[in-house]
């Protein structure tokens, strides 16, 4: 741990920076000769895991388990496999998404990049036209402890109207990026593809008459059309398409309805799995993926009163 936080594995004193610093072993903290207070740390000090009580023998396995779920874990498999309460788990993976979170500076589609695919999706909900009389009434326990059992039709109630995400592929790094956009009409989706893309890059779409727009704005486009051709050579959205339901299949299987409120730290779960898989040319492993995770931990922070001023998700399981 020492050394996924501070590479050259010198600790530091996360207030002051200094080095000149005191193991307390009895304490399992460090002391700091700096002016100020407090002068004790722990390891978790101004990482994802600040303020908890929770040990680091079940922080690490939880965002290893997290980190390499293909489909994604509820809290429920935590709750079993670590020994916590479930309502520890669930906010534990909260804050474990919290550190999957990478943002780039760099645009998608620049001199080193190939072409970006794009396309818009709707998560988070059942379409709203299904009939009622068609839906079995279930029973649901919340997957948050203060929440009682409830009666509801699956998919329906508070928080699970669609939401739209939008998604962007480079093709040659093979990395996807994701984000909730307020809806699906042009300004919406030009903004995210001139804060993403870089312009002069080739930009593959559907037919979606909106996407018209981006030869005005610098960029190539060419679109395909799914009702009559689905791949034309080249142009094809193949991949983020593929992004889409594996996001799908991890929020179906694992979560069956999120509030839009958590939705982008799950969106962004998925995208660090994505990104990261195993390919030919980068064989990267479930000890690889949680290293990575782990070096992000670091200035990232979660409250428990953040994570609940509004209400949580409904799992499975
Ligand atoms: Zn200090």
């Amino acid at each position: 741990m020492v050394f996924m936080r501070w590479p050259d594995g010198n600790p530091r004193c996360p207030y002051c920076d200094a080095t000149k610093l005191t193991w307390l072993a009895k304490d399992g903290r460090y002391r700091c000769y700096g002016d100020h207070k407090p002068q004790k740390f722990s390891l978790k000090v101004g990482t994802v895991f600040e303020d908890s009580a929770i040990g680091l023998e079940k922080w690490l396995p939880a965002a290893w388990l997290i980190c390499n779920a293909k489909n994604g874990i509820s809290s429920y498999e935590i709750h079993r496999a670590l020994g916590v309460t479930q309502k520890t788990a669930w906010f534990m993976m909260h804050r474990i998404r919290l550190a999957m979170v990478s943002k780039s500076f760099m645009k998608m589609g620049g001199s080193d990049s190939g072409p970006v695919e794009v396309d818009e999706a709707y998560l988070g909900g059942e379409p709203k036209n299904r009939h009622k009389s068609k839906r079995k009434l279930a029973t649901v326990t919340p997957d948050y402890p203060w929440a009682t059992e409830r009666k509801v039709y699956p998919h329906q109630g508070r928080g699970t109207e669609k939401i739209a995400v939008f998604g962007m592929l480079d093709r040659e790094a093979r990395k996807v990026r994701a984000e909730i956009i307020p809806n699906v009409k042009r300004e919406a989706l030009m903004d995210a593809i001139l804060r993403n893309v870089e312009k002069g890059a080739t930009v593959y779409s559907d037919s979606f008459p909106t996407y018209k727009a981006l030869p005005g704005l610098e960029f190539v486009h060419e679109a395909v059309n799914h009702v009559d051709e689905y791949v034309r050579g080249e142009v094809h959205t193949n991949g983020i398409e593929n992004f889409w339901s594996l996001l799908k299949r991890g929020l179906k299987g694992t979560y069956v309805s999120v509030e839009p409120f958590h939705l982008d730290r799950y969106i962004a779960e998925q995208v660090f799995r994505f990104n990261n898989r195993a390919t030919k040319d980068n064989p990267l492993d479930d000890s690889d993926r949680f290293m990575l995770a782990m070096s992000q931990i670091v200035g990232k922070r979660l409250t428990y009163a953040e994570l609940t001023g509004k209400v949580g998700e409904t799992e499975t399981n």
